[in-house]
């Protein structure tokens, strides 16, 4: 026998793991720690240059530091310094809180390190139970099929994809888009940018996202959209979607779904549905009314890490027929063939329903945070988060020079300072000045955006840590923050 020249006895499990697991217990606890005392710090506090310096210059760590040294780094030079997305006044953008159980969770699913192509095996099950649940509660029939994504970006990109496949009329698998009429897509001027990005990605280009104009309240012209299709299809289009938003990203306005269902009907085209955080409206009786019409459609795309509040990155969507779903991505290599029997057996179903194939136990936060919780309690905060915005914005529009620019559909509120005799331009910078020394004094974290081309200022209440006494310090801050500049500008 040959004697290995190297050894052979190397791994990366630790040496002792008694002193491994004190310092994984330490983690744990510091990091409980620090989540249950987020209101006492400020949402968010901008990179020390030191810092910064640091987390940028270093050379490739060849030699060791050591767990102790890294996780000393890491507690005094990045864990401090997030945009501050789980504090209880953060309300920028839509972002997510994440959860203690959620990131357990995600602990316990690094820790089982499963493989999600599929496989036999219980994380598989857990999968599949996971989008059987969210498929009930979105309204779609148990036998639709679906997959867990990293965001909503991606589940609408994939979304998509399935439905380019199943309407194009030709083999787009097979043949691509050479010498084909241009394939259209109709969504409003509101949409999301994934949606600019997925036509992009696709070799259909920017023009085939056909962008429809919205009404004052900021739903899409379903008129003006049926017209555009027929003026497409004239000029030897092929429409192939109709996309509604159920909650866009700016102002949480909801599409009549129910009249682009229609519409989608009788121009058999697919309808596909972005609910990123909206869709979770389905999960509270009370709400579900106001997505009415998602339930009809063909895909539905929605994150889990938003108004879910599970901890990124995790986001879903179904599709009503299974077949189409499968039909545009699978693949079966010889190496991964289904014996029927085996660790393989049942095959590679989730790897059948997108581009990736090794995938991740994302479903464990879910069915943990679904059993544990209960989906009426997370629905119940929902519902705190849409009184919150409605409470929030009537409070707003008293504070004078304050005004409210946009219905609250659901959880946003858009709003503004309007300076007395200020032009439009004025009035813009003014706006971003008070919402960047709003984040800077590390009163809360709103976001910035532009609404009809003005600039605004919105409040996203997706938050499921943020009481009523944070929107009161918000309200606080907008008064003395809007006076002050007030009086900066008549000095
Ligand atoms: C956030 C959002 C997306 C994108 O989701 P990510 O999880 O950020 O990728 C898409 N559409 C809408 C309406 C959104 O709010």
């Amino acid at each position: 026998m040959p004697t290995p020249s190297h050894k052979s006895d190397l791994t990366l499990d630790p040496a002792n793991w008694d002193e491994f697991r004190a310092i994984a217990h330490r983690m744990v606890d510091d990091a409980l720690d620090h989540m249950s005392t987020l209101s006492e710090r400020a949402p968010w506090t901008p990179l020390p240059p030191a810092v910064r310096q640091a987390l940028t210059t270093e050379p490739v760590p060849h030699r060791p530091q050591g767990i102790e040294r890294v996780y000393a780094e890491f507690a005094e030079r990045v864990l401090p310094y997030t945009n501050g997305n789980r504090h209880p006044r953060f309300f920028g953008w839509i972002q997510g809180n994440g959860t203690p159980l959620g990131m357990m969770a995600d602990m316990l699913a690094a820790g089982m390190n499963a493989h999600l192509a599929g496989l036999d095996q219980a994380p598989k099950l857990v999968e599949m139970q996971v989008i059987a649940w969210l498929a009930e509660l979105m309204g779609f029939p148990k036998d639709s099929s679906g997959l867990l994504v990293s965001g909503g970006s991606m589940a609408n990109i994939l979304a998509l994809a399935v439905a380019r496949h199943a309407t194009c009329g030709f083999d787009v698998r097979e043949d691509g888009l050479h010498n084909r009429p241009r394939l259209t897509v109709y969504t409003s001027s509101e949409i999301h940018s994934w949606a600019q990005k997925a036509v992009e990605l696709f070799g259909m280009g920017n023009a085939s996202l056909r962008r429809v104009p919205v009404n004052d309240d900021l739903r899409v012209n379903v008129d003006a959209m049926r017209t555009m299709i027929a003026a497409d299809r004239a000029a030897g289009m092929r429409p192939i979607c109709v996309i509604g938003s159920a909650g866009t990203v700016n102002s949480g306005a909801i599409d009549d779904l129910n009249a682009l269902a229609d519409l989608a009907a009788s121009e058999k085209l697919w309808f596909h549905v972005d609910g990123a955080f909206g869709a979770l409206a389905a999960l509270s009786p009370a709400l579900k009314p106001r997505v009415a019409g998602m339930e009809r459609a063909d895909s539905v795309a929605f994150d889990l890490h938003k108004w879910g509040y599970l901890p990124y990155e995790i986001a879903c969507f179904l599709v009503r027929d299974a077949e189409a779903h499968r039909s545009t991505f699978a693949v079966t290599p010889t190496y991964l063939r289904d014996e029927g029997r085996g660790v393989i057996a049942g095959g590679l179903p989730f790897a059948d329903r997108g581009p990736e194939l090794t995938r991740g136990f994302k479903a464990l936060k879910v069915w943990m945070t679904f059993k544990a919780e209960g989906v009426a309690r997370i629905a119940d905060v929902i519902e705190q988060n849409v009184a919150q915005a409605v409470a929030f914005a009537d409070r707003l529009a008293r504070i004078p020079h304050i005004v409210v620019v946009a219905p609250v559909s659901l959880n946003v509120v858009c709003w503004r300072a309007v300076p007395p005799n200020a032009s439009d331009s004025e009035a813009d910078s003014f706006n971003k000045e008070l919402l960047l020394r709003i984040q800077e004094a590390g009163v809360a974290v709103p976001s910035g955006s532009q609404l009809g081309g003005r600039y605004i200022i919105r409040v996203a209440c997706s938050n499921h840590r943020s009481t009523w006494a944070d929107f009161e310090t918000l309200l606080a801050g907008v008064g003395r923050i809007t006076g002050e500049m007030l009086s900066e500008r008549s000095a």
